[in-house]
């Protein structure tokens, strides 16, 4: 195989996820020859890997948003393969949403146009570098066992999952008790904790990883109590389906002040809620305490290993692991690669996301493009979701395919 030292790609897409896979496949289909043109890097061996993990650790078996979002431009595409491999009982009303297994089947079978062509590699990106003026192939990409290649344009499909968010009360416990209170990004149902019976687990948030979670732990027969800060909600999505529709969209875009684009979003996603599904099987299970409203106060040991965990309302006692499904808080900052450009450019940025420019690039710098998480404050509320990634190439696309050579 081909390596990426010392060459000089037109387009590099950091990141393998959900994101830079359905642009990878969009400029296949887009660009004559476009193997020639682009890569795509991740630091996992194989393209989705994290969102594989991430489904799984939780023990998530539908996806939440309808079958019309996922990787590939054909939007019927799910619903066709469902149909051709006899599989449409995992189309789950009432929007046909599709089952972790048969999303995850769908895109392999996708990526396979991606893997025909060699523009994949395991590539952990330790430094990002702008030589301004540099000729044709100014960014330097250097990996963390040091091998550098140049490229004109790079796009950051970087998801957010390296900012667990842990809420400043948890810090100290955390600290006191690390191996007792996870984040969920740490946890997996199918730890060999999780695999225990019995346990008493208090779980912290009101969003469907938090749900998702419970439901996992309580069908494993262990004792559940949801604390979340707030009156839990019950939603089909995670944000009004309008902010996907041109109006509510071009609304967004011309508001000029990004600390209130910013805001907008927080309004739109909220604190996080439900599926009505996860909720009913929360409701009937008899292993499931909810705290709603409920803050927690302490947390500490006494002679035993487990914790007792003083709230608002009572105290929780003899809790074998606390988890935080508290989300992530994107901020670019957390990036180290992103350290020196940081340094070098007046990048700005809103409550860590980065105030891109409309055609999605990191002003002031050329032909550094993000998409995901990291494009909000101009996609918007949908823009970390799966369909964010189109509308995000609907962006950039013309400016890229202008970069290429005639
Ligand atoms: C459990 C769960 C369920 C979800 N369900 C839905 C759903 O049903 N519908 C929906 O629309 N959205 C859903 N989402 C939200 C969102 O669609 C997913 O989080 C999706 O994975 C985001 O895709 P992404 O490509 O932006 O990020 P990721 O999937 O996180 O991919 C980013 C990639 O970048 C790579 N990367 C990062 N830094 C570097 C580096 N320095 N060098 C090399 N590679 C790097 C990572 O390895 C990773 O593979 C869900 C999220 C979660 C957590």
């Amino acid at each position: 195989m081909k390596t990426l030292a010392h060459r000089n790609i037109p387009i590099t897409i950091i990141g393998g996820g959900i994101h830079g896979s359905s642009i990878a496949l969009r400029l296949l289909r887009d660009i004559p020859n476009a193997a020639q043109h682009i890569v795509i890097i991740d630091r996992h061996a194989f393209l989705l890997t994290q969102w594989r993990h991430k489904t799984e650790r939780q023990g998530m078996t539908y996806l939440r948003s309808p079958a019309v979002h996922h990787i590939s431009t054909n939007p019927l595409g799910i619903v066709e393969y469902a149909e051709r491999h006899n599989r449409t009982n995992e189309l789950a009303p009432p929007y046909f949403q599709p089952s972790t297994e048969l999303f995850w089947d769908y895109c392999d079978d996708t990526l396979s146009e991606i893997r025909k062509h060699p523009i994949f590699y395991q590539f952990d990106v330790e430094k990002l570098r702008w030589d301004k003026g540099a000729g044709k192939y100014p960014f330097r990409l250097i990996s963390k066992g040091n091998i550098g290649f140049r490229s004109s344009c790079v796009i950051l499909a970087i998801g957010s999952d390296d900012c667990p968010y842990i809420p400043p009360e948890f810090a100290e416990w955390k600290r006191r008790y690390p191996d007792k209170i996870v984040h969920a990004s740490q946890f997996s149902v199918d730890c060999e904790f999780g695999r225990k019976e019995g346990e008493k687990i208090v779980i912290v948030g009101g969003g469907l990883t938090a749900g998702t979670l419970a439901k996992s732990l309580s069908q494993l027969r262990h004792s559940v109590v949801l604390v979340a800060r707030k009156q839990l909600k019950t939603e089909q999505f995670d944000f009004p389906p309008i902010w996907l529709g041109p109006k509510a969209l071009s609304e967004f875009t011309n508001e000029p002040d990004f600390q209130r684009r910013f805001q907008i979003i927080q309004e739109n996603r909220g604190e996080g809620s439900i599926t009505p599904d996860i909720m009913e099987s929360l409701r009937n299970a008899t292993n499931v305490d909810f705290y709603p409203e409920t803050f927690i106060r302490n947390i500490y040991k006494t002679d035993s290993d487990n914790l007792h965990v003083q709230t608002t309302r009572e105290l929780i006692p003899n809790v074998s692991r606390i988890v935080l499904a508290t989300g992530y808080r994107f901020n670019l900052r957390r990036y180290n690669f992103m350290r020196t450009l940081l340094k070098q450019y007046p990048i700005d940025l809103i409550c860590g996301l980065p105030k891109l420019d409309n055609d999605l690039q990191f002003y002031p710098i050329e032909n550094l493009f993000g998409t995901g998480t990291v494009a909000q404050l101009q996609i918007g509320p949908a823009s970390g979701n799966i369909a964010g990634a189109s509308l995000a190439y609907e962006r950039f696309c013309d400016k890229l395919l202008a970069k290429l050579p005639k």
